[in-house]
């Protein structure tokens, strides 16, 4: 799914995009600012990393910073996670981080 809102089969409000990574907003929001970042290429989840996406983790991070900042948030904070597997409350199966901001 988030494989067509990358190659722009599904619409998505896009909010930062690269080669690499994208940032769009989560369609049920559950913060004033829920987006969600991923990287383009499909991987599944958190636990089919492998040590050569160390680079491509480090740039979703990044753009989580530069969201923020963009945001109003740097300074506020806000909050970064990754759910993973069905026990960790993994529903969309592409690895995806939620941004969420504006609310403790
Ligand atoms: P998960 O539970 O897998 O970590 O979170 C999946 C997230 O994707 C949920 O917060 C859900 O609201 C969001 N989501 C699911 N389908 C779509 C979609 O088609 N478009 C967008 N923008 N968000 C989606």
């Amino acid at each position: 799914m988030f494989c067509r809102i990358a190659a722009r089969q599904t619409p998505a409000d896009i909010e930062y995009e690269d080669e690499a990574v994208l940032a769009f907003k989560d369609i049920y929001p559950k913060a004033p600012v829920h987006l969600l970042i991923i990287p383009k290429r499909h991987i599944e989840s958190l636990a089919r990393l492998e040590p050569g996406d160390a680079e491509l983790v480090g740039r979703c991070v990044l753009v989580a910073r530069e969201l923020g900042e963009r945001a109003g948030y740097a300074e506020r904070g806000y909050r970064l996670s990754c759910n993973c597997g069905p026990e960790g409350g993994q529903v969309v199966y592409h690895l995806h981080f939620h941004f969420t901001a504006g609310r403790r």
